[in-house]
């Protein structure tokens, strides 16, 4: 199938309670783990890309690999842009054919993130591409963080607000709690803060870092408005693993693919278990469309008009 956009799939999530998996691909190999299991798994999946991928592969090269691998896959598959943290690599990424943006102003004092995030929201809608933009801070593990920094760097529901109408955004990532690159899942989220930027922003929202937060905890956020999940940290320890036990196994290997293919399969068995816990499994019938028929949708309230 054609790329789709993240639109239809994550409005789609919203109504429906399930998250879909936003799997980073670093390489060829993540690429095929991460769509055929998908595929097996009969779910819609988001393949991003983020910066550092993309000054490792290049642009081309890491588009290509998800167009290639999606027009062979018989489900949705979204290319993303992970953290975009300019306009211009927003722009360089519309032109490769990406079907869903992301501007990271966090970083920005707030005015600058509305109006960065407003002007990629506006270019990109005029070629019927969505945006996620991200409002609060998910802070960096490497940077030793403190629960007292974590808290208050968190979304503030109301800004949140304002920003998605100021902005036009189609989705936002929020910071409630996570911490990105976490070796370890330990950490638990805000679940009324979520609910409260649910009702208050009506639009789906993002969970950055998800490798260091507790199972209970995702799936509790899903049911509360989180609608998209990036997995990174996840399935790059589930490579590396893979690539350790192929030089173990087979010290005097010299074919790389030898030790490549365990990765593959690790990495396999990574997107399985976050698509089965986010409950995006079974989504896609075999003509590619969404199994259930939109009268099923359960009923929820994304108005943002109540205070
Ligand atoms: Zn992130």
């Amino acid at each position: 199938m054609p790329l789709v956009t993240s639109k239809e799939i994550l409005e789609r999530a919203l109504a429906e309670r399930f998250a879909v998996g936003a799997f980073n691909a670093n390489n060829m190999e993540m690429v095929q783990a991460i769509i055929e299991t998908a595929q097996e798994e009969r779910a819609p999946v988001i393949l991003q890309v983020s910066q550092g991928a993309i000054r490792y592969a290049g642009l081309e090269y890491a588009a290509g690999l998800v167009k290639i691998a999606a027009s062979m896959a018989d489900i949705p598959v979204v290319l993303h842009l992970d953290h975009g943290t300019d306009f211009d690599q927003n722009v360089r990424c519309l032109r490769a054919g990406f079907t869903s943006l992301m501007f990271d102003g966090s970083k920005l004092p707030y005015e600058e993130n509305v109006a960065i995030s407003k002007r990629v929201c506006e270019i990109a809608h005029i070629a019927g591409i969505p945006v996620e933009t991200e409002l609060g801070r998910v802070l960096q593990a490497k940077d030793g963080v403190t629960p007292e920094e974590v808290e208050a760097a968190m979304t503030d529901p109301n800004q949140a607000k304002e920003f998605v109408e100021r902005t036009g955004a189609d989705s936002l990532a929020v910071a409630v709690g996570s911490v990105h690159a976490m070796k370890s899942r330990e950490a638990t989220l805000d679940i009324a803060r979520i609910e409260a930027i649910r009702q208050k922003a009506g639009v789906p929202l993002v969970l950055h870092g998800s490798s260091g937060v507790k199972h209970e905890s995702v799936v509790e956020a899903i049911e509360h408005g989180i609608c998209k999940v990036n997995v990174a940290t996840y399935l790059n320890q589930a490579f590396v693993r893979g690539m350790k036990e192929g030089f173990e196994k087979h010290p005097d290997e010299v074919d790389p693919r030898k030790f490549l293919r365990i990765s593959r399969e690790n990495v396999k068995e990574a997107v399985r278990e976050k698509i089965r816990l986010f409950k995006s499994n079974g989504r896609i019938d075999s003509s590619g469309g969404f199994v259930s028929p939109p009268t099923q949708y359960r009923s929820v309230d994304i108005g943002g008009a109540e205070e």
